[in-house]
C-alpha cells in the first residue's frame, strides 16, 4: 500500500524554505500520515515560530502554522532530540556565498550543512533518510555520506529534494507545485526505498507525474540551472531594456510580442531595476565556481555575464537619476518606496534598493524610506553593512517613513523599488502637491501608469521606455 504512517519528519533550518516547505507537509498529508518537527539552532527563531508573530512573512503562512501548530507540526530549538526522534530528516539550512578563502565570492559556503550533517552523524541511533533540501554543489550528497557514515552505528539513506519555491508565493508554490525534484542513488537498495518513501509524503498532495526521479548529481545541478535560466531571463530583458531606452522601443511591447512565441513564453519577462532575492547571485555564483572547477571557463563566462548585466541594470538606473534630477542630487529628498528584494515577502537579501540606496548616499542624498513588510533594523543592517559606515552617520541623511505619502512629503523624486500592490493604489495628485517640483517618479518595476503619472505632472522614468514621450 502507498502512503506513510506516523513518519516522523524533521527539518533542520526554520528558515524561509524549511518553516513554509514543513508547515506545507503537515498540513497536506492526512491524519497519522506525518508527524513534522522543525529545528533551529536560534532560539529566537523558534520562539518566534511558536508565537504569534513570525518570523518570516509570506502570504498564507500564518493562517497554515496557526492552523498545524500543536497538532502535527512543532517547532523547537533542540536539533539533537529532534535528530534523534525522526524518521527522515530534511536539512534546510542556509548555504551562502563564501565570503573568503579560497573560492571567495563564488562557491558556496558549506560550513552550515556540514555542520547539521555533524550533528546527525553524532547523535542518530536508528536509520535516518536524511533528505538534502538547502541548494548544494553538486557532489554534496556524497560529502554528506561520508560524514555521516563515520557514526558507524545505523544506516542513512540521503537523497536530494532541491527547493524551487519563489518567496512571496511560496504557499502557493508548495501547494502546487509545477515539479517536485527527488534524487536518489537507485544502485542502493536504502536509498531506492528512501526514494519511495518521500514519493509517498509529495503523493498525498502533489499529482504523481509531477513528481521526479533523478541521480542525486542530476538533482543537484537542476537546481542551480533552473535558478541560473531564471535570472538569465531577466539579465536578457534588462540588455533589452536599455536597447529600448537608447533607441525609443518600448520593452513592455518587445516581451509581449517575444513572449507570444509558445518556444520563449510569457513569463519572467519583465524588466526592471534588477534581480535580488537571497538564491539567483548565489546559485549562479556557485554555478560559476562549479564550471571553473572544472576548467570550463567559456560556460563559466557565460553565467557570469547574467551577474554582471545584472548590476550593470542597477548601476544605469542609480545613474538615470541622477542625469534625470541634473545631474546632482546633494540635499534632495527622495522617497524609496520599497526595500524588500520583490513584493509580498519582507526579505531583502541581495535586494537592488540596498546598492541603489548607497549609491545615492554617497551622491549625498537625503534618503526616506518605506516598506510596508521589512523591518527598521534589517534596513539599517543592510545599510550600515553596505555603506560602511555606522547607523549614526547614515541617520544624519537617511529616515525610515511610517508611509508611502509621508516619504514622498517634501520630496524631488519617488524612487519605486519593490512592486508592491499598495504603490499602485497610491493618490498620486494628493502625493504630487505634497512634493517639491519638478516631481521626478523613477519607477523601477514598470509598476505604475507611467502616463496617468504624467498627466498629473510628474517628470517619469520607467525602466525600458521611452522617456517622457
Ligand atoms: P534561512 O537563512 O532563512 O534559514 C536557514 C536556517 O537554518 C536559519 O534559521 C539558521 O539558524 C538555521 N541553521 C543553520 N545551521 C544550522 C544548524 N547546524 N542547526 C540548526 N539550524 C541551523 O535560509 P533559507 O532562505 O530558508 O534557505 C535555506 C536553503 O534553501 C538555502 O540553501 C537556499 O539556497 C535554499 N533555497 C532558498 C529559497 C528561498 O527562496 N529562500 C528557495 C529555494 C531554495
Amino acid at each position: 500500500m502507498n502512503g506513510t504512517r506516523n513518519l516522523k519528519i524533521a527539518c533542520i533550518g526554520a528558515g524561509y524554505v524549511g518553516g513554509p516547505t514543513m508547515a506545507v507537509i503537515a498540513a497536506k498529508s492526512p491524519p497519522g500520515a506525518v508527524d513534522v518537527l522543525v529545528l533551529d539552532k536560534s532560539e529566537v527563531r523558534v520562539r518566534e515560530w511558536n508565537s504569534d508573530r513570525l518570523p518570516i512573512y509570506e502570504p498564507g503562512l500564518e493562517e497554515l502554522v496557526k492552523a498545524q501548530r500543536g497538532k502535527n507540526l512543532h517547532f523547537s530549538s533542540d536539533v539533537d532530540g529532534g535528530i534523534r526522534w525522526a524518521d527522515m530528516i530534511f536539512v534546510a539550512v542556509n548555504t551562502p556565498t563564501k565570503r573568503c578563502g579560497i573560492g571567495a565570492g563564488q562557491a558556496a559556503d558549506m560550513t552550515f550543512v556540514e555542520a547539521a550533517a555533524r550533528r546527525i552523524a553524532e547523535v542518530a541511533d536508528t536509520p535516518k533518510i536524511v533528505v538534502e533540501k538547502s541548494t548544494v554543489p553538486i557532489r554534496t550528497a556524497e560529502a554528506i555520506r561520508q560524514v555521516l557514515e563515520a557514526n558507524g552505528r545505523t544506516s542513512f539513506a540521503i537523497l536530494s529534494n532541491p527547493e524551487f519555491l519563489a518567496e512571496g508565493s511560496a504557499i502557493r508554490d508548495l501547494c502546487e507545485p509545477d515539479r517536485v525534484l527527488i534524487g536518489g542513488n537507485v544502485d542502493r537498495e536504502t536509498d531506492r526505498q528512501a526514494v519511495q518513501t518521500l514519493v509517498d509524503v509529495y503523493a498525498y498532495w502533489v499529482p504523481r507525474e509531477r513528481i521526479l526521479t533523478t541521480n542525486v548529481w542530476s538533482s543537484e545541478l537542476s537546481k542551480l540551472v533552473a535558478n541560473a535560466f531564471l535570472a538569465q531571463r531577466v539579465s536578457s530583458i534588462n540588455s533589452v531594456s536599455a536597447l529600448c531606452e537608447a533607441s525609443g522601443a518600448d520593452v513592455s511591447e518587445v516581451a509581449r510580442a517575444v513572449g507570444m512565441d509558445a518556444r520563449i513564453g510569457p513569463h519572467f519577462l519583465g524588466a526592471s531595476v534588477g534581480f535580488g532575492g537571497s538564491c539567483f547571485q548565489k546559485d549562479i555564483l556557485n554555478l560559476v565556481y562549479l564550471c571553473e572547477s572544472f576548467k570550463l571557463d567559456a560556460v563559466a563566462c557565460y553565467w557570469r555575464q547574467v551577474i554582471e548585466m545584472n548590476n550593470w541594470q542597477k548601476e544605469r538606473f542609480t545613474v538615470r537619476i541622477l542625469h534625470g534630477m541634473y545631474n546632482t542630487i546633494t540635499g534632495k529628498k527622495i522617497a524609496v518606496l520599497g526595500f524588500a528584494f520583490k513584493r509580498d515577502t519582507g526579505d531583502t537579501r541581495e535586494s537592488p534598493a540596498i546598492d541603489v540606496c548607497a549609491r545615492l548616499w554617497e551622491e549625498q542624498a537625503l534618503l526616506s524610506i518605506y516598506d510596508p513588510k521589512v523591518d527598521a533594523e534589517q534596513i539599517w543592517d543592510d545599510l550600515t553593512r553596505r555603506c560602511h559606515c555606522t547607523r549614526d552617520e547614515l541617520q544624519q541623511r537617511i529616515r525610515l517613513a511610517p508611509s508611502a505619502e509621508a516619504a514622498a512629503h517634501g520630496s524631488h523624486a519617488l524612487l519605486l523599488l519593490t512592486d508592491w500592490e499598495e504603490f499602485r493604489a497610491l493618490d498620486f495628485g494628493q502625493i504630487y502637491r505634497s512634493m517639491s517640483k519638478p516631481a521626478f517618479v523613477f519607477d523601477g518595476r514598470n509598476l505604475l501608469d507611467a502616463a496617468a503619472l504624467r498627466q498629473l505632472g510628474y517628470v517619469v522614468y520607467a525602466v525600458g521606455k521611452p522617456i517622457d514621450p
